[in-house]
C-alpha cells in the first residue's frame, strides 16, 4: 500500500518500488490524500486564466487524477487499485493542527481493512508541507488506531528536499534500465506539472540508463511495539524515532 499526498508523488518517488511489487505479484493499493487541485500557477499558465474558482480547481483535480491513473498504468498498476480521498490540497498542515479526527479514523479504516504487508508513506523529512503533515497524520493513525493490529513493515519516501535525516539512512532500491524507462514514462503522464516543473521532475534522472535510484527509509519502530512505527506525541508534534537496520522491502506473492 502506497499513501501519497498528491498525484505525481507515486511516479517521482515510488515508480521503481511499485514495479517491483507488480513483478512479485503483490496485491497493490495506492491511496491519494488529495487530488492536487490547488495548483494555481500551472493551471493559470495552461488554461490562460488568472482567476481560478472552485469549479476550476475541481476540473484541475480531475485532470490530475486522470494523469495519476495513466502513470500507474505504465507501472503495471490498474486503475481499480487507486483511491482518492479528496482531502483539501495544500491544507494538510491545517488539517493536522485542527485535530483531524475524522481523517485519522478514515485512514485507519482504510489501512486496517486492506491490512498491507508493506506500507509506503511520505517522510517527515520531506520539505513539502503537505507531505510532512501527511507523514505525521499517518504516524498518529498508527499510534492511536492501529498499534498491535498485525505485522506490517513501513517505509518512507522523499519527493522534495535532500534531508540528511532521510538520505543518510535510506536504502537504495535497485533498478533496471527497463524499470527506469517505465518511470520516465510514468512521470511524463503528469502533463499538468511538466509545463512549469519539467526540470525538477527529471532532475537527476538523466537517461533511462543513468537515472538516480529511488530511496526508501524504514519507518522507525518503538522498542515497546511489535509492529509500530513511532511514538507520536500530538501536543508537541514530537515524533520519537529510532531506525533499525533492515533489508530493503521485498514483496510476497498474494492474491486478493
Ligand atoms: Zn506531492
Amino acid at each position: 500500500m502506497l499513501i501519497a499526498a498528491h498525484p505525481d508523488d507515486e511516479s517521482l518517488a515510488c515508480s521503481i518500488v511499485l514495479q517491483h511489487a507488480v513483478c512479485a505479484g503483490a496485491a497493490i493499493r495506492v491511496i491519494y490524500a488529495t487530488d492536487g487541485e490547488n495548483n494555481p500557477w500551472p493551471q493559470r499558465v495552461l488554461e490562460r486564466k488568472w482567476r481560478l474558482n472552485g469549479t476550476d480547481r475541481e476540473r484541475w483535480g480531475k485532470l490530475r487524477r486522470a494523469e495519476a491513473l495513466a502513470a500507474l498504468d505504465f507501472l503495471g498498476v490498474g486503475a481499480s487499485r487507486a483511491s482518492f480521498l479528496a482531502v483539501a490540497d495544500q491544507k494538510l498542515t491545517e488539517l493536522l493542527m485542527s485535530g483531524c479526527r475524522v481523517t485519522l479514523k478514515r485512514l485507519a479504516a482504510i489501512v486496517a481493512d486492506w491490512a498491507p504487508t508493506d506500507l509506503l508513506v511520505p517522510s517527515i523529512s520531506d520539505t513539502h508541507p503537505d507531505h510532512s503533515a501527511l507523514a505525521v497524520i499517518l504516524r498518529l493513525v498508527w499510534s492511536e488506531y492501529l498499534s498491535g493490529k498485525g505485522a506490517m513493515s513501513a517505509w518512507s519516501y522523499v519527493v522534495h528536499g535532500r534531508s540528511r535525516a532521510f538520505f543518510d539512512r535510506a536504502e537504495t532500491i535497485r533498478q533496471t534500465t527497463v524499470e527506469m524507462a517505465a518511470k520516465l514514462r510514468a512521470i511524463s503522464c503528469h502533463k499538468t506539472q511538466l509545463k512549469l516543473s519539467r526540470k525538477r521532475f527529471f532532475a537527476g534522472l538523466g537517461t533511462a540508463a543513468s537515472g538516480a535510484p529511488e530511496k526508501a527509509r524504514p519507518v522507525s519502530k518503538p522498542a515497546t511495539r511489535q509492529c509500530g512505527w513511532v511514538a507520536a506525541q500530538r501536543g508537541t508534534d514530537l515524533l520519537k524515532l529510532s531506525a533499525p537496520i533492515v533489508p530493503a522491502p521485498t514483496f510476497r506473492r498474494t492474491t486478493r
